[in-house]
């Protein structure tokens, strides 16, 4: 039986797309993602489902049900970012064939239909079209974002498509109603579970996310000729803008967090007194309230220290996303398949986003998280101890067994 080591698996996925600096890259369409595409469907078939990839290339193994629906799904994501890890979206994928050929060996046909949905892309990271994968299921992909969004070399999606004999002129058919629930398994991305050496991470909610681009303009000066009291350093006003942002987000307290993480000034001389800086804000909580007043504490923060250093500055909000809860009814799920385990777990929100906050606008979506090796993702630094992760693997098996049977 294939599914015995789920380390063997991965392993056999992590070779696909290697990278020789480290790590794997699969970008969505390209030929190594194509690779994995085929090896996925080839375990899928010797395991006994149903194989068949929809319009934009999500690939689908199905048990059928002694009822025709609604479908409980599990699943995850084909893709990586460049210089990926072995865990991140291939957990999911194999933790889902492993829980999949579990209960069909274990227990026979399930009541409701079982699936396992590979999305084809979700990192984004060759079309900048985050989620394509699972927005296509939910029905809100179409051929003209296909053709607004190319990549590097600037082929866009729908060439990219057409050079794998995916027809653009279908996306809308990958759209679905018949899925009831969507689980996703993932690691955690993060540090929580290992330093509360905890095996699962049961997720609430995924968090609200709010972008913004900050321009502080002040006046260049000559460095050596302008004292101090009469400058209007936009730089020094920017410094303590990010500073107040870090406070604001320890202020309000975990799982608050404020990054800014891209800044560029000008005129970007050592010998004169900056002008203008712009710099990004990416602030996140999973509660509504609280990201608002996350936001509201930044801006008013920002707005102060302008005030007083008597800065120009200009606050633009980018992209503002509200955070998505998780459905009770697989939290339970979840939860009752860890109690009955014996897995030590908590509830926790997802720092980062994931297709189950796409799949949530159309069914009852949840996720569980297993821990993260010092926190590391998106690296080839990126594991999770081996028994963890198995354990994962059954909590996952025992939750699905509650929604199908
Ligand atoms: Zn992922």
């Amino acid at each position: 039986m294939i599914t015995q080591n789920v380390h063997a698996l991965l392993d056999a996925l992590y070779t696909l797309g290697k990278l020789s600096e480290g790590g794997v890259y699969r970008p969505v369409y390209s030929e190594p993602w194509q690779m994995a595409h085929r090896q996925v469907a080839e375990w899928m078939a010797q395991c006994g489902l149903r194989v068949r990839a929809d319009a934009v290339g999500n690939l689908i193994g199905r048990i059928d049900g002694s009822v025709d629906g609604p479908v409980v799904a599990t699943g995850s994501h084909i893709d990586t970012v460049r210089g990926g890890g072995r865990l991140d979206g291939a957990l999911g994928v194999v933790g889902g064939l492993i829980a999949l050929s579990t209960l069909r060996s274990q227990h026979g046909q399930p009541r409701l239909p079982l699936e396992l949905i590979v999305t084809c892309e979700e990192e984004g990271s060759r079309f900048t079209n985050n989620f394509w994968g699972s927005l296509s299921i939910v029905g809100e992909a179409d051929e003209k974002q296909a053709n607004q969004h190319h990549d590097v070399d600037g082929v866009t999606i729908a060439q990219a498509m057409r050079q794998i004999q995916l027809d653009p002129a279908r996306i809308a058919q990958a759209a679905r109603s018949d899925i009831g629930w969507f689980l996703e398994m993932h690691i955690e991305q993060g540090a929580v579970l290992e330093q509360k050496q905890l095996d699962l991470g049961i997720v609430t909610a995924i968090t609200g996310l709010t972008h913004f681009r900050v321009t502080v303009t002040g006046r260049a000066d000559h460095a050596g000729t302008t004292p101090m009291q009469i400058r209007n350093d936009a730089l020094t006003g920017a410094a303590a803008m990010i500073l107040a942002i870090e406070h604001a987000a320890r202020a309000l307290g975990a799982p608050a967090v404020a990054t800014v993480g891209r800044i560029s000034v000008e005129p970007g001389q050592a010998n004169v007194v900056p002008s203008s800086v712009l710099f990004s804000i990416d602030a996140r909580h999973p509660d509504r309230s609280q990201q608002l007043q996350l936001c509201a504490d930044i801006r008013s923060e920002l707005y102060r220290i302008a005030d007083e250093r008597a800065l120009g500055i200009h606050i633009e909000q980018l992209t503002e996303h509200p955070p998505v809860p998780m459905a009770p009814e697989i939290i339970h799920a979840v939860q009752a398949a860890a109690e009955e385990l014996g897995v030590s777990h908590q509830q926790m929100p997802s720092g980062a986003g994931h297709d189950a906050q796409i799949m949530a606008r159309r069914c009852k979506a949840g996720m569980l998280f297993v821990p993260s090796i010092g926190g590391r993702s998106h690296t080839p630094a990126e594991d999770t101890a081996p028994a963890a992760l198995e354990r994962g693997i059954q909590v996952l098996t025992g939750a699905l067994y509650r929604l199908a049977y």
